[in-house]
């Protein structure tokens, strides 16, 4: 099969792949998957290989380690490695102009500018002596949120729209999700620096795409080779198409060829990964409210085949106060600190 049928392949089933996760994640079906396949791999690999896997898999997910902070720093030093020394290398030979070549540079200062700050920032944290403050922030929906609901390892009341982590061991205010990436949890305090990190590690990786792109480009055209016809493996006469391009250049450039997908894949991700929590800021919801939302729906309906004794009460964002004001709460520090100080 060609390079090129394979990599729009290995592209789709990636996408599709992390589109199902999503919908599966959301209606509690992949618990059901996980577990089947689980029980599944349990009869064929050893006991004592399922204990150091379970052990390595706690490690990784339910504790605060640095691994993923590591990961991601050595993937971002080793795509902008390869970006520095041989892109740009062939791009100046090629005489591009410099500012588009020194934009991902930039984006990369102040990208890892926002991980840090997203890694260190305290998200917001309850603690017993500013346990009062934050019941006052959001008022109870006494559906998601009662009134008088207790986290019974932290010993303390339960703020709306907070969650405790089990990861960190803390509750969080306006806990959004547990980061493996930033080896922190996102909450009130830290979103805003989340949404910056993401928005440039985005425009990073597509920048890097596009630039990549644009030489690969840049070298079909000089080399004149679309014009050209070449003699397949039947003997015939073939005129050179994209596919065929895509070989060649691979073959030429396989380093550049490989970020170029590598680069590809990771905008697409991260762009939808971004889309959603651009959604969630406009629309003032957390993740993890969205995720219990989504999962309460699915119940409800079950429950519609056969209606239960008393219908629950369902669950309607009442936080939401319109997009500017939505996006205000996140994005302007002052509106936290007042809040805070209350
Ligand atoms: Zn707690
Ligand atoms: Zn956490």
């Amino acid at each position: 099969m060609d390079f090129l049928v394979l990599f729009s392949l290995y592209l789709a089933l990636m996408l599709l792949g992390g589109g199902l996760i999503c919908i599966c994640w959301r209606t509690q079906y992949l618990n059901g998957l996980v577990q089947g396949g689980a029980q599944a791999i349990s009869r064929v690999i050893p006991e004592c290989l399922q204990r150091a896997v379970r052990r390595l898999l706690h490690y990784l997910f339910h504790t605060r380690n640095h691994v993923f902070v590591v990961l991601h720093l050595v993937l971002q030093g080793l795509v902008y490695a390869e970006y520095t020394w041989e892109v740009v290398g062939y791009c100046r030979e090629l005489e591009f102009s410099p500012g588009p070549l020194l934009l991902p540079a930039v984006l990369l200062l102040v990208n890892l500018f926002f991980f840090a700050l997203s890694c260190v920032t305290n998200p917001g944290t309850i603690t017993k002596a500013h346990e009062l403050s934050f019941l006052r922030v959001y008022e109870f929906d006494e559906v998601m949120f009662p009134k008088g609901a207790r986290c019974p390892t932290c010993d303390l009341r339960k703020p709306a729209r907070s969650k405790h982590c089990r990861v960190c061991n803390r509750c969080v205010h306006r806990f959004d999700h547990h980061c493996i990436w930033v080896n922190n949890c996102i909450g009130a305090w830290n979103a805003r620096y989340f949404l910056f990190y993401l928005s440039t590690l985005t425009a990073s990786a597509a920048t890097v795409a596009s630039i990549s792109a644009a030489f690969l480009v840049q070298v079909a055209v000089f080399s004149d080779l679309y014009l050209e016809s070449y003699i397949d493996d039947r003997g015939r006469s073939q005129v050179v198409d994209i596919v065929f391009l895509v070989q060649y250049l691979f073959l030429l450039f396989p380093r550049v060829v490989l970020l170029l997908g590598f680069v590809v894949v990771l905008s697409c991700l991260l762009g939808g990964y971004l889309c959603f929590q651009l959604y969630l800021a406009a629309t003032n919801q957390t993740t993890n409210e969205w995720f219990r939302a989504g999962r309460a729906r699915c119940r409800r309906c079950r429950h519609q085949a056969q209606p239960p004794p008393a219908e629950p009460r369902v669950f309607q964002n009442i936080y939401s106060h319109g997009v500017w004001s939505n996006l205000g709460e996140i994005f302007l520090p002052a509106a936290l600190d007042k809040r805070k100080t209350k």
